[in-house]
């Protein structure tokens, strides 16, 4: 599946970029089945990463076929906000050397193309949407549990972007009877990246959890705080679907059965249905992608001299890569 919404009815040809926090993905397509170049980079300082983002999508435009526009999903906390001075940046990150990073102004200054900016989480949400697990939902979920935990929650076919964007993975839960191990993350302890993402698991038994059998008793915990976690969604969105990915789940299959039998009473009760959807919780689908014609993007061109004006019916989609 292409997008065929470019001048001359070619397929729209966009650079994807994921950001992640040990490597940085660029792709050149447009679609799943249209995918022409796939690029790694690691994940070092802004100015060594950014200027090898930067070369490559240099090489497309000036060796290769070029692109239409630029979608950037990265790790946050980003600034969102089109009225704000530091839209399209990476604002309070942990990591080492990004806090207060111009992602989305920098390209767009330098590539003169529209870009689209959000996060990793949503970026994902929006590709199972389009191509992947959540196709034809209208209301759903997507939870990453890998390094951190982090959700994209769309809400009538749009993301959920109140002041910023949702921190689903800090939040609290009651904990599992007995344990009182106080969490690994930096701000709130034993919230659920704190309890149950990779990097809590590995502060925890002093190795990684891949390595760990499915009857290890570390996965009571996490699953615990997850299903607490699904407990909330589903009582706040309601979701058509809840989609699990990341590092430890997909690393991990047992923990979906463990929080559907956990959330799954509470989904049928608060929505009076008999019984539970075909795969109501369900795996992400890897190597999607997502075209957004977002509504953020137009207030990035309004605001922004950098973002030009493009084709009408073209101009604001972004693409967005997840687990290639
Ligand atoms: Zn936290």
């Amino acid at each position: 599946m292409t997008v065929n919404d470019a001048p001359n009815h070619r397929p729209v040809r966009i650079a994807g970029v994921e950001m992640g926090g040990t490597k940085c993905v660029c792709l050149l397509g447009s679609g799943p089945d249209a995918i022409e170049e796939v690029v790694r980079i690691p994940t070092t300082q802004p100015a060594q990463t950014l200027a090898a983002i930067e070369d490559v999508l240099t090489n497309w435009r000036e060796d290769g076929p070029g692109f239409d526009a630029i979608g950037v999903a990265a790790f946050g906390p980003l600034d969102l906000d089109p009225q704000s001075a530091s839209y399209g940046s990476i604002t309070t990150t942990s990591k080492h050397g990004w806090r207060d990073t111009p992602v989305a102004p920098r390209l767009a200054a330098k590539f003169d193309v529209p870009v689209g900016f959000t996060t990793d989480t949503i970026g994902a949400a929006l590709a199972e949407g389009r191509w992947g697990a959540a196709v034809g939902l209208r209301d759903y979920v997507y939870i990453t549990v890998g390094t951190g935990v982090g959700a994209g929650i769309v809400v009538n076919g749009r993301p959920a972007l109140g002041l910023s964007h949702p921190e689903l993975g800090h939040l609290r839960i009651p904990r599992l009877t007995g344990d009182d191990w106080p969490g690994s993350c930096p701000y709130h302890g034993d919230c659920v990246e704190g309890l149950a993402s990779g990097s809590a698991i590995e502060a925890r038994l002093g190795y990684q959890g891949a390595e760990v059998d499915a009857d290890h008793p570390v996965w009571d915990g996490v699953a615990h705080a997850l299903a607490m976690m699904l407990h909330a969604v589903v009582l706040t969105v309601m979701p058509q679907r809840i989609i699990m990915g990341g590092s430890v789940m997909l690393g991990q299959r047992h923990l979906y059965a463990r929080v559907t039998k956990n959330c799954g009473s509470v989904w049928l009760a608060t929505s009076r249905r008999r019984q539970l959807p075909t795969d109501w919780i369900a795996a992400s689908r890897r190597r999607a992608l997502a075209i957004w014609p977002g509504r953020s993007a137009p207030s990035l061109s309004r605001s922004r001299r950098y973002a030009r004006e493009g084709p009408e019916r073209w101009r604001f989609l972004t693409l967005f890569l997840i687990g290639v």
